[in-house]
């Protein structure tokens, strides 16, 4: 970059730095700790503290107007989970004789996760603290297999465009490089044949995901399976997000899905569900399930060699909340597939409120793909999807997620959204009236921080700045002061 367009750079991601303070740094009155109090509060101190901290306002999940983030499962299930982490709150998994109830509930966790996916009796698995952990645990397995049953030393992971961004985190942390595969233009799916054309004799791993985040499509898991089958590659579903979605699918709407998606499938040897999705357990609970423990084993850290002494761990992290664990098991038997079955039936119905409005009643929105789960995504070619969410926001409170290439919004519809669903469909309505309006009108233009900022990322010259601009976000989390830079 030249000094002048330097210079004007330093003083765009200054701009926008404080418009992310402005916009993130927000504090409860009189609760400031910069540094550790000289005296512990009293426990009513404390409390009173924290409903103040709880009490700043912020976007209105409770009203369901973010798309996903919250999978609340209900008050009831909320005050058990409370209380089954008070009874376990300390409990540590990485030491399983001091809580051999937690050790218990584990195992039982995983069992019940692999029934719901149809594994076969070898089918195994461990718990991790989330989605991202889960893909991690994949694919690192998957390279430490391909080293060591194949020698592969330049492994290679192929996966849709639509795949998660913590399998880019994989490849960039475990050294894989990754492969892309385009997506179909009309199902917004995997492309198979270009899945066929990346494989090589590097690949230590196939994805595909049932669904993905960005469009709520599912991957051609079938199709997938047989290119895995023929190469001898492992092939990993990413069902975090299909979760329990996915799994009760049959059960909750009395129908199959177009094609099979678990362990069924002959050539699947991976899947990882987030319980703390659509299991409605709390945060920081998902599994990673394998085929078989010939697979399990390349994910485990063990060294013989330590000091401390014989080290083993099945997961990225050493000490593990117990307590974690816990809530997801409680929520799983007090729900049980009944429980299920009835609030994922209300999920899919609300998801298909939604993508039938679109379809039928909003000529300038395009559904993207056939979503048949929780997530409904669209883009259109009249307006600018960007402004619209932006209109959403500001207009009416809703909070749905931003896509690129192309620029499309989606709705990750939890249980909060049911309510609220029809009040979206008029939402969107009277906003994408006013964004055809604007267009029509063109000194009009909406003001838009989101489309702007998509636009400076969809250009290849000032891609850079935007990664800059999302490290200065990630540096605003931790600011403490607006006036501290
Ligand atoms: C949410 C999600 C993940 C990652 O989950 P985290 O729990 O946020 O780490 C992975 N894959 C898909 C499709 C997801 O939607």
């Amino acid at each position: 970059m030249l000094p002048p367009v330097q210079k004007r750079v330093k003083q765009e991601v200054a701009d926008a730095r404080r418009l992310l303070e402005n916009d993130l740094i927000v504090k409860a009155e009189h609760v400031e700790h910069h540094q550790l109090p000289e005296e512990g509060l009293s426990s009513d101190a404390v409390m009173a503290q924290l409903d103040a901290l709880d009490s700043i306002k912020a976007v209105a999940w409770k009203e369901g107007k973010i798309s996903g983030a919250v999978y609340h499962g209900g008050d009831d299930l909320i005050n058990l989970q409370t209380e089954s982490y008070h009874k376990f709150a300390v409990a540590n998994q990485l030491h399983p004789n001091a809580f051999p109830g937690v050790r218990q509930m584990e195992a039982e966790v995983v069992s019940m996760v692999l029934g719901l996916f149809n594994a076969p009796s070898t089918g195994c698995g461990t718990t991790s603290s989330g989605g991202t952990e889960s893909l991690l645990l994949a694919c690192l397995a998957a390279r430490e297999k391909a080293y060591a049953e194949k020698g592969i030393t330049k492994p290679e992971i192929v996966a849709p465009k639509s795949i998660h961004a913590a399998v880019f985190k994989a490849a960039k942390y475990f050294n894989m490089t990754l492969r892309l595969a385009d997506l179909d233009p009309k199902t917004f799916t995997a492309d198979i044949s270009h899945v066929k054309r990346l494989v090589t004799s590097n690949t230590a791993i196939i994805l595909g995901s049932a669904p993905n985040f960005p469009y709520g499509t599912i991957d051609n898991i079938p199709e997938l399976s047989k290119i895995a089958v023929k190469h001898n590659i492992p092939l990993h579903v990413d069902c975090c997000l299909g979760s329990f979605v996915i799994a009760f699918y049959e059960k909750a709407m009395g129908k199959k899905l177009p094609f099979g998606f678990d362990f069924r499938v002959p050539g699947v040897t991976s899947i990882s569900c987030d319980t703390h999705k659509y299991g409605f357990a709390p945060k920081g609970s998902s599994i990673i399930m394998y085929r078989s423990p010939e697979y399990r084993k390349y994910q485990y850290y063990i060294t013989s060699e330590w000091v401390g002494g014989l080290y083993g761990s099945p997961t990225l992290a050493g000490s593990r909340p117990g307590a974690l664990t816990v809530g997801a098991w409680t929520t799983m038997i007090f729900l049980g597939q009944e429980g299920y079955v009835k609030n994922i039936r209300s999920i899919l119905e609300t998801s298909q409120i939604l993508r039938h409005a679109i379809e039928n009643e909003i000529p300038e929105l395009d559904l993207i793909g056939d979503p048949l789960l929780s997530v409904v995504a669209f883009k259109s070619d009249v307006i600018d999807v960007h402004v619209l969410g932006d209109l959403l926001t500001k207009r009416h409170g809703w909070h749905l997620s931003s896509l690129q290439q192309p620029a499309a919004l989606h709705l990750a519809v939890t249980k909060l959204t049911g309510q609220a669903i029809l009040q979206l469909v008029e939402d969107l309505k009277k906003c994408v009236e006013e964004c055809v309006a604007a267009v029509a009108d063109n000194r009009q233009a909406i003001k838009s921080d989101t489309a702007q900022l998509y636009g400076v990322a969809g250009s290849l010259s000032t891609r850079g700045v935007v990664d800059q601009l999302v490290g200065v976000f990630l540096d605003v989390l931790y600011e403490n002061d607006k006036t501290m830079q």
